[in-house]
This record gives C-alpha cells, structure tokens and sequence, in this order.
C-alpha cells in the first residue's frame, strides 16, 4: 500500500511529493498523465518566480520546470504516467483507479490543476502565449502603459479589467450581452475606472498578427466590423476545475466542492475528508500562480506526513 498518492505533477503535485518524501515518507507516488511540470510550461515567459529570473531571453516556464521532477526523485518520489479515473475512500483506505491498475493508499493529496475555457474566436489558439492570454498577474505587466482588452463578462473578466487598469493606459472590456454577471458592485467600480472603456453586445471574430505576436481584433458590434488594435487580449470566459477524480459512481463529489467545482480546503490543505488533501489551482480561492501552488503543494505534503504518521504508526 502506498502511504501517499499525489494526483497530477504540476507545482503543487511535485513539491507535495518533494516535502512528503524529504520528511520521511517512502512509499510516494505522483500520478502524472503527461510530462511533469504543469500547465506553466506552455507558457513562453515567466518572470514571477522569486528568485528566478532572466531578463532576456525571458525564462520560459519549460526552463523554470526542468528541474523540479528531480529533485523529488532524488528524496524518493516516484512518477507513474497514467491518468487516474477516480478516487475512493473504503473505510480508512484510498484507492486510486488508473485504466490499468488499481492502487491504495493511506493518503492523497489532489493537484490537477484547472484549465481555462477558450472563447472560440479565429486565430485564438495561433496568438495564445503571444497576445491573447488567460491570466492578467502573470502577463499583465507586460503591456504596461499600453492599451490591452478583456474578453468576458463574469467576476474574472470585471476583476482582471480593474487589475489591468492599474497597469495598462486603457482596457477595452468586450462582452457579448449588455448585463454582466459581475456582482453588481464590481460592474460599478469598472463602469467608474476612466481607463476602462465597454465594448458591449460585442464578440471577437478574429484575433491577427504576425509572427512577433497578436497586432489586434476583429470585433462585431451591431452588425458592423471594429478594427481593436491591441498588443494583449485578455480571455476570461470561464474555467473548468479538474475535478473529475474526485466524482463517485453515484455523481457526488468525495469531498466538499463549492459551487463552481472547486476543492474546499483550510488553510492545511485539509479536506473534508481525513486523509484527503487539495492543493493549488483546484482549490478554493486560488490564486492560480506558480509559486502559490508550489506553497499550498508544500502544505498539504506535511500535511499528509502528519496524517499517515498519526494514523498509521506501523
Ligand atoms: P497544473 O500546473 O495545472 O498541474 C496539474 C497537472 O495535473 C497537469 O500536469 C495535468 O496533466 C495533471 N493531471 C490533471 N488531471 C489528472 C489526472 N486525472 N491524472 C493524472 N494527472 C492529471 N503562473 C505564474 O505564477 N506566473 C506566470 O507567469 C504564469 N503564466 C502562465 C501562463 C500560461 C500560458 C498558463 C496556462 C498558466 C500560467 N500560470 C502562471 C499559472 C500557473 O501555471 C498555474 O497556476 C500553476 O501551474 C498551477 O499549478 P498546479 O500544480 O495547481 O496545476
Ligand atoms: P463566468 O461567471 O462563467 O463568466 C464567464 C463570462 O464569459 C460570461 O460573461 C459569459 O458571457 C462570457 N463568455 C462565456 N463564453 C464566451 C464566449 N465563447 N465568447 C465570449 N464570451 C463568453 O466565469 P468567471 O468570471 O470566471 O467566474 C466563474 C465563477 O467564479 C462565477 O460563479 C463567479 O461569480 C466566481 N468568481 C467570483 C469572484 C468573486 O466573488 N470575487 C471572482 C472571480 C470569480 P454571458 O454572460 O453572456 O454568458
């Protein structure tokens, strides 16, 4: 039996397994479908990562990954390259259903991730990484003082517009109706920010450039063509919470979830289940940064040494 099974090795999964091994537990595996390393390393810059910096050429996330996976090998954990299709609790024991094998475990901790929705329009998947991007924190900085637009109507896509304009000289809010399903305070403070300009009842057709990066939109209003040009586009349609593991046969979640979805933990990275823990961007009020997951991923590692120790003195 393993003592701690780790779901997903992005930040949070491998320094969750580099604390629970460093500390002492032995029997560790990091369920890992693809490479590890996460979502950061799809992306072409970091420059967030304290004490980890290049000014030119930036560092990628690629760069800023390499490293991790062995480093915890080195303590002892070990990388199983499989998706893992549940996660049950029978009495005191976890097991964790891959498609070929099932595993138990005397603890888990969930890292897998969430995945921001893509919006659909031409040319967002050719300019994404170079213009059209899903998180202000990281990039934002990297149009300062000029002039970017948030794609999106919901709390993210209010809250990031405001983030942006402490930045930017002027975000463009672009959505497809004329409500929001901001809360309505949120919508005010947006409506009051001078550099914030609505571009409502409003979708992108087309994002363009060239190869050194998005040059604008196409944007339909009304019925006629608007020419956006923007260096940075901002998608905030949505996200979905990698949840899935965590789904019983009788379509509960194994733990308490919010309403989006997404893993409610306290400040341990403690479940409501014993034994069970969540850390980095599939939990409750993430951050969705490299460094905080590598923080909550740290977390829940001792967390989960504390649980088998406590639990199973054998
Ligand atoms: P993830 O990195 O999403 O890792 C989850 C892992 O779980 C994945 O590798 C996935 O393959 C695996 N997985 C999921 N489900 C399963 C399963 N069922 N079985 C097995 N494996 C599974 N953050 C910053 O701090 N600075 C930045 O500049 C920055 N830029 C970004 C740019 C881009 C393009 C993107 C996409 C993200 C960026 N982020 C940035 C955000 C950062 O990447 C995330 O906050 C961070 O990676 C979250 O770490 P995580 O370990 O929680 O999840
Ligand atoms: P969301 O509430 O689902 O909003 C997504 C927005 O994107 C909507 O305005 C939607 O338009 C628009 N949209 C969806 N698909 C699109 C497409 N293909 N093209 C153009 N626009 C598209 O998502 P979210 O803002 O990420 O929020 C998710 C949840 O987290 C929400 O429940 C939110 O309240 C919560 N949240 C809360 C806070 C907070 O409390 N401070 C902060 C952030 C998020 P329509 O409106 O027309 O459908």
């Amino acid at each position: 039996m393993l003592d701690l099974a780790i779901i997903g090795g992005g930040p949070a999964g491998l320094t969750a397994g580099l604390y629970a091994t460093r500390g002492g537990l032995k029997d560790v595996v990091m369920f890992e479908m693809g490479m590890p390393g996460g979502q950061i390393t799809q992306s072409s810059e970091i420059e967030n990562y304290p004490g980890v910096f290049r000014e030119e050429p930036h560092l990628t996330g690629m760069e800023l990954m390499e490293p991790w996976p062995k480093q915890c090998m080195h303590f002892g954990l070990k990388h199983e390259m499989a998706e893992v299709k549940q996660v049950k609790k029978e009495e005191d024991i976890f097991k964790i259903i891959t498609p070929s094998q099932e595993y138990e475990a005397k603890s888990v901790i969930v890292c897998t991730g969430s995945t921001p929705k893509r919006a659909g329009f031409k040319g967002e998947d050719e300019f994404f990484g170079r213009g059209v991007s899903t998180c202000a924190t990281c990039d934002g900085f990297f149009y300062k003082d000029k002039e970017v637009a948030v794609l999106g109507g919901g709390d993210t896509a209010l809250e990031e517009a405001l983030y942006l304009a402490n930045i930017c000289s002027k975000v463009y809010l672009i959505h497809r109706r004329d409500k929001f399903r901001a809360a309505p305070p949120t919508v005010e403070r947006a409506e009051n920010n001078p550099k914030i300009e609505f571009v409502l009842n409003a979708t992108i057709k087309e994002a363009y450039g060239s190869a050194m990066g998005l040059d604008g939109v196409i944007i339909e209003q009304d019925g006629k063509e608007i020419d956006l040009k923007v260096p940075g586009l901002f998608v905030f349609v949505g996200h979905n919470v990698n949840n899935k593991v965590l789904k019983q046969d009788d379509g509960s979640f194994l733990c308490d979830v919010n309403d989006w979805g997404e893993v409610i933990v306290n400040l341990k990275m403690q479940t409501s289940v014993p034994g069970l823990f969540a850390a980095g961007d599939v939990r409750v009020d993430a951050a969705k940064q490299v460094v905080c997951a590598a923080g909550d991923g740290a977390v829940a590692g001792i967390g989960a040494l504390n649980y088998v120790q406590e639990h199973f003195n054998d």
